[in-house]
């Protein structure tokens, strides 16, 4: 029996990971969970597992949280919090499916306090990939990847290290916008970009998939995990979503993840790593299936795949200054303050603006993180 935590539980992914311990109640035991503000779903959620600890980061909700829940859950709350819980001793694997940077400390975290990770949030590994994975070296911990492309490539690559890769087809479904024309994409709707054709996602990851920033952040993401040049690394359009990614090695062999659009496979796996435990869903009815179709990503409509090449040409703080003026855009998108197009602008004005430090602490990370959320509020949409 596996005892794990989830990080952003009230999330879709944190739902799907609780739907995959449920189907599995032998093998994990579900020791903490977390959310920021959503107590009413992790109050039906601690009902259900009766975990031992509990984080709330709003302090005010987990204060409304203690006076509803019995002595047996303890209650935790704000970033100290999330600290704390993730240095429990009795916890083996942590789910990260926080959304957004504010993952990263407690991340770095769990790394040094011994926990095997099993990696959803994205954000992290962009703003401080290389100083993640020297830690997740020197504490000799793992990273299990959730993010489905990431989990495929990972699966794909059976062990084998970069040096046996020739190229790494990314793929992406091409999201929502993927046959708008050029000149609809200003006064594109909020309620069209969320909604997703193969994933039911939180909002920031469904605009992300939108803009193909999400695809961007791919990039980055697998350089990091996986030690590639971005140089290797292709983004392939695959509406149907069912290769997950391949993995072309040195010989001309290509090996691709196939499954079902369902985010509990490349959850379970991570968790269940390296076993294949059974799950309740279908594989996919080839019989049924009449094409996949790939396509070359037009940089064009979706200049965002363009800035996440030039940042992971960079690197250094750059990755983290993408991410960052992103995050805030998204934001500002779905607070109605701009419009789409003006997305990827934000992003690319606040990467001219910054001057890139090569190799950064984790405070110089930091410290570009705040720096690009000031310079998008200075830009004054
Ligand atoms: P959601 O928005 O659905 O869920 C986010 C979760 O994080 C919620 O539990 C939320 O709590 C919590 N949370 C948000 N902000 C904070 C904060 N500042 N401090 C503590 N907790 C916080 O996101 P998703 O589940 O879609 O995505 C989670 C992560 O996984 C993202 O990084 C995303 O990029 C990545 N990912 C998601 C995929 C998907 O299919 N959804 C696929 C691949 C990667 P509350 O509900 O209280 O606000
Ligand atoms: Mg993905």
């Amino acid at each position: 029996m596996k005892k794990i935590a989830v990080l952003g539980s009230s999330g879709s992914i944190g739902q799907s990971t609780l739907a995959v311990a449920r189907s599995l109640p032998r093998q994990f035991k579900v020791l903490a969970l977390s959310v920021n503000s959503d107590i009413v779903k992790l109050k039906e959620q601690i009902e259900e597992f009766r975990p031992a600890i509990v984080c709330v980061r709003d302090k005010e909700a987990a204060g409304r949280l203690k006076a509803q829940v019995g002595p047996l859950t303890k209650v935790l709350c704000g970033e100290e919090g999330l600290n704390e819980l993730v240095r429990d001793k009795e916890i083996q694997q942590i789910m990260f499916a926080v959304s957004g940077s504010s993952a990263l400390i407690p991340l770095i975290n769990a790394i040094k306090s011994g926990k095997d990770i099993a990696l959803a949030n994205k954000e992290t590994m962009v703003m401080a990939g290389p100083i993640i994975m020297r830690l997740v070296k020197k504490h000799k911990v793992k990273i299990l990847p959730v993010d489905s492309e990431q989990s495929a490539i990972w699966q794909g690559l059976a062990g084998l290290d970069q040096t046996n890769v020739r190229r790494v087809y990314l793929t992406a479904s091409g999201g929502p916008l993927r046959n708008l024309p050029a000149n609809k994409f200003r006064q594109v709707s909020i309620e069209k970009v969320l909604h997703h054709p193969r994933w039911k996602m939180g909002k920031k990851i469904t605009v992300d998939s939108a803009t193909l920033m999400n695809k961007g952040l791919e990039l980055l993401e697998a350089m990091f995990l996986f030690n590639l040049g971005a140089e290797k690394i292709k983004i392939l359009i695959h509406p149907e979503s069912l290769i997950h990614s391949m993995v072309e090695f040195n010989d001309g062999v290509i090996m691709a993840q196939l499954s079902v659009t369902d985010m509990r496979i490349p959850i379970q796996y991570a968790l269940s790593y390296p076993q294949r435990l059974p799950s309740q869903l279908a594989g996919i009815d080839f019989y049924r299936l009449s094409k996949l179709r790939f396509e070359k990503p037009d940089f064009k409509r979706f200049p965002s795949l363009m800035l996440a090449y030039q940042a992971a040409r960079e690197l250094g703080t750059m990755p983290a200054v993408l991410n960052a003026a992103n995050e805030e855009s998204v934001n500002y998108f779905l607070n109605k303050r701009i419009n789409f197009l003006t997305i990827p602008k934000i992003v690319e004005k606040v990467m001219r603006a910054h001057a890139k430090i090569a190799d950064p602490s984790l405070g110089q990370v930091l410290a570009a993180d705040a720096w690009a959320r000031e310079e998008v509020g200075r830009l004054g949409y």
